[in-house]
């Protein structure tokens, strides 16, 4: 972290990695490929996560990475987050997100937003055995986030939430969810309040999976509230406050959503590279032709500028400069570039890789929904002209004459 922040100040570049760094990297790069890869088909296949990684997650160290020390974490920085979803990703995009989730939403709205008995408490948890899930979306409202219609009405010595909560990713394996709700449906998103709900609260249930296209072993579920009890004290923040802890720690997790979907490119280029130096068509390598090695060259040239970008949005965060239309770009560019580069990896093992028999078409389906999820591609597009237009404005000295809603 001081060294990722140091290397910021003397300009070093950006993908030159600390120790530290590249130690993180490296382990969690052996453990994807050693235990990960040989369970990646029957996971997608089976739609569900083997367990038996979600307990290597915890033992690897990877489910509490900035959580400080005191409470159990690694007290690590952002960029090794986004480090360990890249590395994982680039084998399985599903136990990426797993991971992603765990640690730029759930962790880090307690750490930012906890008071100490919620971080002693949960965070606990979370680095140790309990897997966590972020509930902000609803059938009626995605990219409306803040019209949500979960209701939470004071109870006096409790909290009473019901709705439906729908898109729900790891909610099949979760211990404890943030959960939106709108405690004051009069001040309109200045109601939204964000809770801690365990798993078995009274009135919480986890609901319907959904059949997904890919990242088919990460579980997405529905939850069900009905008058739920939360106790007084599980309000994380203050009421009223849930609309700042969701833009915050999504503005952080479209970083991670950037990370998992470079790495996605990564392992499927990887997989093309090796093919095509075996595959011999008109008596040579398909590597051999031009026309092929162009085609790689220009999906490397796209991969490293998405890196670049996913990576200097990390290190902005860490170095506690703004970093929210970075984060947008990043987002936005490469989720394009992991679908286009999949789909071209899916092009150059030809009918093979039309086939589950081989590698490629899981990362093209896993590709597509780094343009949907923590935002669609028009809401990164929307934040980014926001902020570009904003600061034109600023910057040339000219009033806004109509202002945009926030
Ligand atoms: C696999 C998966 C996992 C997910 N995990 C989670 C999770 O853990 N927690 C959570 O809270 N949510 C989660 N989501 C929900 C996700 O964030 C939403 O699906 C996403 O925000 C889009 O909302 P929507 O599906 O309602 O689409 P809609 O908002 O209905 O959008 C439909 C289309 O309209 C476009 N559109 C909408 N409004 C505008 C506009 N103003 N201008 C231009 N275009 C517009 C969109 O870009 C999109 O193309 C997950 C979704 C998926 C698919």
């Amino acid at each position: 972290m001081t060294t990722a922040v140091a290397d910021l100040a003397t300009g070093s570049p950006l993908t030159v990695l600390s120790e530290e760094e590249q130690m993180f990297q490296q382990s969690v790069r052996d453990f994807a490929i050693e235990r990960i890869r040989p369970l990646v088909h029957e996971m997608d296949h089976d739609a569900k996560m083997a367990p038996s990684l979600i307990s290597n997650f915890f033992e690897l160290g990877v489910m509490a990475i900035e959580v400080p020390e005191q409470f159990g974490g690694a007290g690590s920085s952002f960029f090794n987050a986004v480090l360990v979803v890249e590395e994982l990703s680039h084998v399985d995009a599903s136990c990426g997100v797993l991971v992603d989730v765990q640690n730029t939403l759930v962790n880090n709205a307690i750490i930012r937003w906890g008071n100490t008995d919620q971080k002693s408490k949960y965070l606990t948890m979370l680095g140790k055995d309990t897997v966590g899930a972020y509930a902000l979306s609803e059938g009626g409202s995605g990219s409306d986030a803040f019209a949500l219609a979960t209701r939470a009405e004071d109870k006096g010595d409790h909290w009473a939430v019901t709705g439906r909560k729908l898109w729900i990713t790891n909610a099949a394996e979760a211990g404890v969810f943030i959960v939106f709700a709108n405690a004051n449906p009069d001040a309109g998103y200045k109601g939204i309040t964000a809770f801690l709900i365990e798993r078995d609260f009274p009135g919480f249930t986890v609901g319907k999976k959904e059949d997904k296209t890919g990242i088919r072993a990460s579980s997405t579920c529905e939850l069900i509230l009905e008058d739920c009890r939360v106790p007084r004290e599980n309000v994380l923040g203050e009421a009223g406050k849930g609309y700042k802890i969701a833009i915050e720690t999504l503005n952080e997790g479209r970083i991670g959503i950037g990370a998992q979907m470079i790495g996605v490119a990564r392992g499927a280029l990887e997989h093309a590279i090796a093919y095509t130096k075996e595959r011999k068509q008109f008596g040579k390598a398909v590597a051999d032709f031009q026309g092929v090695q162009f085609q790689i060259a220009q999906a490397a040239t796209e991969l490293e500028a998405a890196r670049l970008m996913v990576y200097n949005a990390a290190r902005l965060k860490d170095a506690g400069r703004p970093f929210l239309r970075e984060a947008a770009m990043a987002k936005l560019f490469s989720s394009q570039v992991a679908e286009k580069v999949t789909s071209l990896s899916v092009q150059l093992f030809g009918g093979n890789g039309y086939t589950k028999e081989y590698p490629v078409e899981k990362y093209w389906r896993d590709s597509k929904v780094g343009q949907i999820y923590e935002g669609t591609s028009n809401m990164q597009l929307a934040t980014i002209a926001k902020a570009i237009i904003q600061r034109e404005a600023v910057a040339s000295g000219v009033a806004a004459t109509s202002s945009v809603s926030a």
